[in-house]
């Protein structure tokens, strides 16, 4: 096989992420120089951060890295988009630079070691590399029950994603340009990726606790997420209500059948309770789907207007000089800005 370029970009979202950030920016810093030495991959790979509208001094920090060494790029989005917005930004703005490109959570809490994994399986001919996790023993209970009950759901509706697979991996120029192809707003990269095929692997990582900070997907993210993650991929939930309406009816029309032969028999019994429960659960049940049916015209609507993904208000992206190939710094290098 002809081999491919090698210039690796590392796109890592950071939300309110000040607190890791100048940890985490010398491991990442340290990990890609010595994937550079050993050849693995370019000397003009590089470290993209996603500030996603922190509202801590995130972005300075990723500021001041820029400036100290080229290695360090930086994009800013003009507010909170969430997580899979600054991964699909990140990865398209390194789209035009990268070979390939690898997504990390700024937490380190996946395994960075585990980049030496994901470069072979590109240099074996992979377009895609699916990072998985091992086990969870580091999160919370309510994490693990909402991740296994998030899974089961998925797969029950028939939607391919992968158990235990976030957003750790890697994807080469040309899955990145078939990913570019697709418009949606609604995005669940997770269940995306997989549905565009190409020749893939997976690496199994540990995960770590969190060094420093908070989590900063809350439930209310999880939860839009998890919905996202259904509407995005699957129709299921309105097949099922279908179904649901269809045997409610069969139902309810044995019954107007029932109550018929009843009145004309004279046997009138007063059924209190049977109207009772019987009007209560009809009327859980259509809010419920309406409901449902509500979260597919909303999403539909969103695509409609098909609205920017997510608004970058700064971009910084040095070249690398000759003189830092040689692992030293220069001054300024030219900032380049999407205003
Ligand atoms: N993140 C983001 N935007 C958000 C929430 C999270 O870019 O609105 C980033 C966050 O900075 C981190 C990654 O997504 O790099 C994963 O978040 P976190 O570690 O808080 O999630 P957890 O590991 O607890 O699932
Ligand atoms: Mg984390």
């Amino acid at each position: 096989m002809k081999k491919r370029g090698n210039i690796l970009y590392l796109v890592v979202p950071c939300y309110n992420e000040e607190e890791i950030l100048p940890i985490a920016s010398g491991i990442m810093h340290d990990k890609l120089k010595s994937l550079i030495r050993k050849g693995a991959v370019s000397c003009t790979s590089k470290i993209l951060f996603v500030n996603d509208g922190s509202r801590d001094r995130t972005w300075q920090i990723i500021e001041e890295l820029c400036r100290s060494d080229s290695i360090f790029s930086g994009l800013s989005f003009s507010r909170n988009y969430g997580h899979q917005s600054a991964i699909l930004a990140g990865m398209l703005a390194a789209r035009s630079h990268a070979d390939m490109v690898v997504t990390i959570d700024a937490d380190l809490q996946q395994d960075i070691e585990a980049l030496d994994k994901f470069i072979e399986c590109y240099n074996s001919g992979c377009e895609i590399v699916y990072g998985v996790r091992n086990d969870r023993d580091t999160d919370g209970l309510l994490k693990k029950a909402s991740a296994n009950i998030f899974y089961g759901l998925m797969h029950m509706l028939g939607c391919n994603v992968m158990s235990n697979h976030a957003d750790y991996r890697l994807l080469s120029k040309r899955a990145l340009d078939a990913l570019a192809e697709y418009k949606e707003v609604n995005l669940f990269l997770r269940g995306l990726i997989p549905t565009m095929g190409f020749q893939s692997d997976v690496v199994y990582f540990d995960v770590k606790k969190r060094e420093a900070g908070k989590s900063k997907y809350t439930f209310k993210k999880m939860l839009t997420l998890a919905i996202d993650g259904i509407t995005s991929m699957s129709t299921r939930p309105i097949q099922i209500i279908t179904i649901m309406g269809f045997l409610v009816s069969l139902f309810s029309f044995a019954m107007i059948i029932y109550c018929m032969v009843d009145w004309l028999s004279g046997r009138n019994v007063p059924g209190y309770t049977t109207s009772l429960v019987v009007s209560l659960l009809m009327g859980g049940l259509t809010i419920f789907s309406l409901g449902i049916v509500g979260e597919y015209v909303g999403k539909i609507y969103l695509e409609t207007k098909a609205r920017p993904r997510f608004i970058v208000e700064s971009f910084i992206l040095r070249e690398t000089t000759d003189k830092e190939n040689g692992l030293e710094l220069t001054g300024e290098g030219q900032d380049i800005c999407l205003k």
